[in-house]
């Protein structure tokens, strides 16, 4: 489409990762997956995907895709990782600016080293800084993330995702974009409000194909066509993470009146909160044993067994192979595939020996988020790389490193030097595995991803030990601001104690 004159330059940036504090490692310069100008439209680039695809359907506006960075969850990112990834986002904003406005994609539950502070909230609001205040920012996060009065003022409107598992990031960027052009458009100055609603929702008891958070996110639609109203949005938020703005949030956007905005607020907060002991696992789930016996004595296949304690889709580090030992002394006849831990020391030792030739590992040696095991056995290296090389763009995808698949007696094995998320068909088939033929695979995630759930015949979670494990009550806190359900039993509370947001 030619462009006139006149155009809206909207400029496009974001640093987008999820982080667990508890989880081992960090995220530094070598994790960081970077996106420059050239790459934001090669291939489907995770919701800027969809914010260029209302953008260039608006005569007017011209998308100027800047920088934008992920990585595949972790720990925490590095001070310097940080300070060079918001840095260059400042500088390019600054050199390619002026823009009449700036969308931001974000993931929302980013946490970096010596910073007491939300890590999307400093970012969001140095841009917000540099802009000034008549520059409008549109924000598009994930659920999974939080909020902070400072981050809701400092963003103009808001999108959130709306499913987990996640089918809706194009929709997502495509809604912040939108709403950024009407502000642009109409020059309505919008009201924001939101609520803190003190709950603990892991992202497994909180899927949107289940209710409550099926009600509840479906309903959001309604709230956004209200006269009045640009979005009504949920944060289930981000569990894990002990600290002071780890909490589910609602927010509700109005296009003039801070008065509706917070009624709004008010009435969707008061609906999740209703809905609080509701919100539990529903999925099938078992204990580490119980499952996998489960597993390989029904009739249905392919069955995908997650291994929720250890997810890396989470953050978790993907080094555990208490999963493994425990398949090891299954008695049942048919082979099990378990994909994707992280074991580097082992990786190389196998790639030395080289594929066709057996070695003896040990098990757990490598254990790092819990306590080291030292099972040997013997595992012929069958295939494995420098790179594992997926197709097109991955969410959750991890950097490209070295690999290898193994035979241990009926079981298949992957091991990875550096974590990742085996998310998608595709992983399987790029180590020489059929993603359907086996009876079971085992994956380190908890829900399973969209593209494993559309293949899988039955799912079961583990409710396995690590620092994704989903018994919120097992964790310990400090810094979490308390009460909160569901630590705190029996509490009282209503949505005006968790009310911010623009007060006129
Ligand atoms: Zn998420």
């Amino acid at each position: 489409m030619i462009k006139l004159h006149n155009t809206i330059r909207i400029g496009i940036v974001g640093l987008s990762i999820e982080t667990m504090l508890s989880s081992p490692g960090v995220i530094g310069m070598d994790s960081l997956q970077e996106y420059g100008a050239k790459d934001f439209r090669q291939g489907e680039v995770w919701m800027v995907r969809g914010i260029l695809a209302r953008l260039d359907a608006e005569p007017d506006a011209l998308a100027v895709p800047l920088y934008w960075v992920t990585a595949l969850p972790g720990g925490p990112m590095t001070t310097k990782a940080y300070r060079a990834v918001k840095t260059k986002t400042l500088q390019l904003i600054e050199e390619q600016g002026p823009f009449e406005g700036i969308l931001v994609v974000n993931h929302g539950a980013l946490e970096v080293e010596g910073l007491d502070q939300d890590a999307d909230t400093d970012f969001v609001l140095a841009i917000r800084q540099l802009v000034g205040e008549s520059v409008p920012i549109g924000v598009a996060l994930d659920l999974h993330g939080d909020m902070t009065p400072e981050l809701l003022n400092a963003t103009t409107v808001l999108s959130i995702l709306r499913t987990a598992p996640h089918r809706d990031d194009k929709e997502t960027g495509y809604r912040a974009a939108d709403q950024l052009l009407e502000v642009l458009k109409t020059g309505i100055q919008p009201k924001k409000a939101a609520v803190r609603i003190p709950i603990l929702l892991p992202g497994e008891i909180a899927v949107t194909t289940a209710e409550p958070a099926k009600a509840l996110y479906n309903s959001l639609s309604s709230y956004s066509t209200k006269e009045g109203v640009l979005e009504a949005n949920i944060l289930t938020g981000f569990a894990w993470n002990d600290r002071p703005w780890t909490s589910a949030t609602a927010i509700v956007v109005s296009k003039r009146s801070a008065e509706l905005a917070r009624a709004m607020v008010l009435d969707l907060a008061g609906r999740i909160w209703a809905e609080r002991k509701e919100f539990r696992l529903q999925m099938e789930t078992a204990e580490v044993n119980e499952g996998l016996a489960r597993a390989a004595n029904c009739s249905e296949k392919p069955v995908f067994v997650s291994d929720s304690g250890d997810n890396t889709t989470a953050g978790a580090a993907g080094d555990l192979t208490f999963v493994l030992q425990a398949a090891l002394d299954l008695k049942q006849n048919g082979e099990i595939v378990i994909a994707g831990i992280t074991a580097p020391t082992t990786v190389q030792r196998l790639l030395d020996a080289g594929i066709g030739n057996s070695i003896e590992i040990e098990l757990g040696l490598e254990h790092v988020s819990r306590h080291k095991t030292r099972r040997k056995v013997t595992a012929l290296v069958e295939a494995g790389g420098k790179e594992l090389h997926l197709l097109g763009f991955q969410p959750y995808r991890s950097k490209e490193s070295a690999w290898a698949r193994v035979r241990i007696g009926k079981i298949i094995a992957t091991f990875h030097a550096q974590a990742i998320g085996i998310t998608t068909p595709n992983h399987f088939s790029a180590m020489g595995i059929s993603p359907t033929a086996h009876k079971i695979y085992v994956v380190k995630l908890g829900y399973l991803h969209p593209q494993l759930e559309d293949i899988s015949a039955r799912h079961i979670l583990l409710l396995s030990d690590g620092t994704s494990q989903l018994d919120m009550t097992r964790l310990s806190w400090a810094r979490l601001a308390r009460p909160i359900h569901p630590l705190d039993q029996n509490m009282t509370w209503n949505p005006h104690e968790g009310l911010y947001g623009d007060k006129a």
